[in-house]
């Protein structure tokens, strides 16, 4: 196969390039690491302002025709396919542009909803995205359901036209943030558990959701519980069918591992810059260390390939995803250890002590278990490529084919 750009997408770069250099200044390396919002806590002030920073450059990108490159002309996208889109983020990575927030609007909710919507729900939500005028949260995971997430028990009966919903969500990044969710929640318990679970688009501001925030150990507040009481949905946004719910959920599912597994714009150049700085460029382990991260991120680069020209041709992302989600895993682990093993015993300094102020710490070390067990676990990732990839024998199941109410908890 050959991985040089074609005339095509050699004359698209040109483009995304020229774009870019009028609206962004390139990215001038790991200096401006200290700056980043992963080099210290955000504050609630701070964490606000990036997400108005992120809103308006999604919105210069919407003006210019540069938002949704993969979406449908019909719903605000250029139909391009998924390798051009590819193209723009490699060009987007080079520059200080604000970064995240849009990643479960546009990268999960959006074609969740062109997969699965009806035209009402694809008219009101799907161009409120790719403005950046709407962010919306994921409420899957709950205090008993992550891995197991058909495990769910947030409940929802229909009354009427509305469904109301009782329950307790858990890590959900952005709630605070969020205009929409898609919030998942049981409405039959007498069948098996993939089968009786509704997946609805939430508006956010309904009245009876209270949204708490959770520290984490870096000291910034990411995700929140959320709790849910008698919050009535109109049956208009069910998404899919009542209790088709497991349908949209995989949609989902496979766009976030598919997302996750993205590389970040942060790598081996850096982590050269930050061991010449330190003056152990020349270590032969260190050196060794750096080929493997390299490897990986090639690696991890050339499935990306795989991936999106399976979407070029329409294919929905497979099992692979869950192979580059956990390549991409890999990568930040071994990106954090290396990171530790360059600064030595200035790895335990924190904030503005500390080289590029934390950010090795907070971003790659301490930051690795975001993509290790966000978007579904390693171990996860592994019984998925073992069940559907290797053909190995499926994991025993306790609880299959017996109604939900059934099942010990
Ligand atoms: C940064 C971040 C952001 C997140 N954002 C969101 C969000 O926006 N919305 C949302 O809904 N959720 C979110 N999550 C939650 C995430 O999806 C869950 O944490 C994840 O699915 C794991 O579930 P759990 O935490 O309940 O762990 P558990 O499922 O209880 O797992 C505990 C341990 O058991 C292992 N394990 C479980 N089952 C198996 C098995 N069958 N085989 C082998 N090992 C197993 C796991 O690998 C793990 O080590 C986020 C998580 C993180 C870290």
């Amino acid at each position: 196969m050959d991985f040089d750009d074609s005339p095509e997408e050699a004359a698209f770069r040109r483009e995304c390039r020229a774009f870019l250099e009028a609206h962004a200044r390139p990215r001038v390396g790991h200096e401006t690491l200290a700056d980043s919002p992963f080099a210290r806590p955000a504050t609630t002030a701070e964490e606000d302002a990036k997400i108005e920073e992120c809103k308006r450059w999604q919105r210069t990108k919407f003006d210019a025709g540069w938002a949704g490159l993969t979406w449908p002309v019909e719903y605000g996208g250029r139909g391009l396919p998924a390798l051009m889109a590819r193209v723009f983020a490699e060009e987007e990575r080079r520059f200080e542009v604000p970064f995240g927030h849009f990643a479960q609007s546009i990268g999960m909710a959006g074609p969740t909803i062109i997969e699965h919507g009806t035209d009402q729900q694809k008219a009101d939500l799907l161009e409120p995205m790719l403005t950046g005028e709407h962010l919306w949260c994921q409420l899957f995971s709950e205090p008993g359901a992550g891995s197991d997430l058909a495990g769910l028990r947030t409940s929802a009966i229909v009354d009427g036209d509305e469904i109301v919903v009782n329950g307790q969500k858990v890590w959900t990044s952005n709630a605070r943030e969020a205009d929409w969710g898609m919030l998942l929640v049981r409405t039959d318990i007498d069948v098996p558990k993939h089968r009786g679970i509704t997946y609805l688009l939430l508006d956010m501001r309904t009245p009876g959701i209270e949204i708490r925030p959770l520290v984490q150990i870096t000291g910034a507040a990411h995700f929140n519980e959320v709790f849910l009481t008698d919050v009535r949905v109109p049956v208009a946004n069910v998404l899919g069918s009542i209790n088709g719910g497991w349908g949209p959920i995989l949609s989902t599912l496979m766009s976030e591992r598919t997302g996750i597994g993205g590389a970040s714009s942060v790598g081996v150049p850096d982590l050269i810059e930050l061991a010449r700085g330190r003056g152990v460029l020349d270590d032969p382990t260190i050196r060794q260390d750096l080929m493997r991260l390299h490897g990986y991120t090639e690696t991890m680069r050339f499935l990306g390939y795989r991936v999106h020209t399976a979407a070029s041709r329409g294919e929905l992302p497979g099992p692979e995803s869950s192979v580059l989600k956990l390549a991409s895993s890999r990568r930040l682990e071994a990106m954090g250890n290396i990171a530790m093993a360059i600064l030595g015993p200035g790895a335990t300094l924190a904030g503005h002590d500390a080289v590029s102020g934390g950010f090795w710490q907070n971003f790659a070390f301490l930051g690795q278990w975001m993509a290790r067990i966000g978007g579904g676990t390693d171990a996860v990732q592994r019984n998925i490529i073992g069940d559907n990839v290797l053909g190995l024998p499926p994991e025993p199941r306790l609880d299959k084919g017996i109604p939900f109410r059934d099942i010990p908890t």
